[in-house]
């Protein structure tokens, strides 16, 4: 049976006190350049734009990586800290066809494409048919390509044959982009499109399709795809319907600190307005096959203080997500000390980071995910699609790392 997890404590119903922080932490933030956001965690007031963008350009790495996580236990309550999530999920991917043109993008094909591929829906049964853990997962993602002959009608199918066929699986699918285009085509609403395929199965909606808010950016980079107003437009709506949400940012596109951390405070506002948001995923870009300059690359300073600052900024989203895929597993494991409590999942056969060369597996295994958390010093805990505990796995005794992590606090 599965426990609802409480999705986020806000800080002053948490007890802490400065002195229940680690003594050397708060002497070390105390004397330092960045104290007036250790004394904003602390008393939990809310950190402004033109702090986090100055605490993004602070080069102070262990001050930053304090005060995220400080952050994210007093955003959690106290028999939660430790917890690393994960779920059991498969990525289906039903077409790589797509009209748009991101230029970031590797995944997406011309119709003509010998590589180019659609899967109908019995493809799609099939192959999860065929994946030998399929009775214990808890969600499938599906995202796909801009493809009008893969309309409203057949994600209405394929959602009714995953429901009828998995029904303990959790269906969290189509990005705010694919909604739109639906709707689009089939010449109704993004609320008719969300109603329709929540009466279908789906149970929310992935993160995707946000890349950089930033106008600029965006014309740069993706300037046929909806604006950043309509990506938090349709989330708005999906949240007023029930319906739970992820977000995205993909850095590494010639962005500045500025425009990053104003990706961040957008996110603070709708979630403000919609509260359905459950989790932030910082993304990095990667260059192969597509036509970004890999000058623009993240370093592994950069993906940190992506994790630290989102974690300070979003003070009403719940968890902070290393998607391991993008981020590269040793990177991630650090981040579960700047601010991230969850590590996404299984994921098995990921395909759009993996054609633009990421080099990272495309499959973990759940003893693989549980080494990583435990090694960083905390505890794994299997979670469904809503943060939902599903099992908790305290490492074995003879874990490096752990313990090692408990002793010196
Ligand atoms: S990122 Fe998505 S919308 Fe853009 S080209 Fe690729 S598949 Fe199409």
């Amino acid at each position: 049976m599965t426990m609802a997890a409480p999705l986020l404590t806000k800080p002053s119903s948490v007890a802490h006190t400065a002195q229940e922080v680690n003594p050397l932490h708060a002497q070390y933030l105390q004397q330092s350049p960045l104290h007036f956001a250790y004394e904003k965690v602390l008393s939990g007031e809310r950190i402004t734009q033109q702090e986090a963008v100055k605490i993004y350009n602070s080069h102070d790495l262990l001050a930053i990586g304090m005060l995220a996580d400080l952050a994210r236990k007093r955003m959690t309550p106290p028999e939660l800290q430790n917890h690393v999530y994960w779920v059991h999920n498969f990525h289906i991917n039903p077409t790589n066809i797509c009209e748009a043109s991101c230029k970031f993008c590797s995944f997406k094909k011309g119709p003509k494409s010998p590589l180019a591929y659609v899967m109908s829906v019995d493809n799609v049964l099939e192959m999860v048919h065929k994946y030998p853990q399929n009775d214990t997962l808890s969600e499938f993602h599906v995202v796909s390509g801009l493809y009008r002959e893969q309309g409203l009608e057949y994600y209405e199918t394929l959602f009714k044959a995953l429901t009828r066929e998995f029904p303990h699986v959790h269906i969290k699918g189509m990005t705010a982009v694919e909604m739109k285009f639906l709707a689009d085509v089939a010449g109704v609403s993004t609320e008719v499109v969300l109603k329709t395929l929540k009466d279908a199965g789906l149970r929310s909606l992935p993160g995707g399709g946000a890349e950089m808010f930033s106008e600029r950016i965006r014309a740069e980079v993706c300037m046929d795809k909806i604006t950043a107003t309509e990506w938090l437009d349709v989330h708005g709506q999906a949240h007023a319907m029930g319906l739970s949400s992820t977000a995205t940012m993909l850095a590494g596109l010639g962005e500045t600190p500025e425009e990053r951390v104003e990706h961040m405070v957008r996110l603070r506002e709708q979630q403000d307005i919609s509260g359905g948001f459950m989790t932030f995923i910082p993304l990095n870009c990667y260059y192969d096959n597509n036509k970004i300059d890999s000058k623009h690359a993240l370093t592994g300073i950069e993906n940190l203080k992506n994790f630290a600052v989102s974690r300070l900024v979003l003070d009403n989203i719940p968890h902070i997500k290393a998607f391991w895929v993008h981020i590269g597993e040793k990177t991630s494991q650090v981040g579960l000390h700047f601010g991230v409590d969850d590590l996404d999942g299984t994921v098995v056969q990921e395909k759009i980071a993996h054609s633009a060369g990421t080099e990272t597996s495309q499959h973990l295994t759940q003893d693989e995910l549980r080494n990583m958390i435990w090694k960083a010093g905390r505890v794994a805990v299997e979670r469904d699609s809503l943060y939902g505990i599903k099992a908790i796995y305290e490492p074995p005794a003879d874990t490096v790392g752990y313990h090692e992590a408990h002793t010196f606090g």
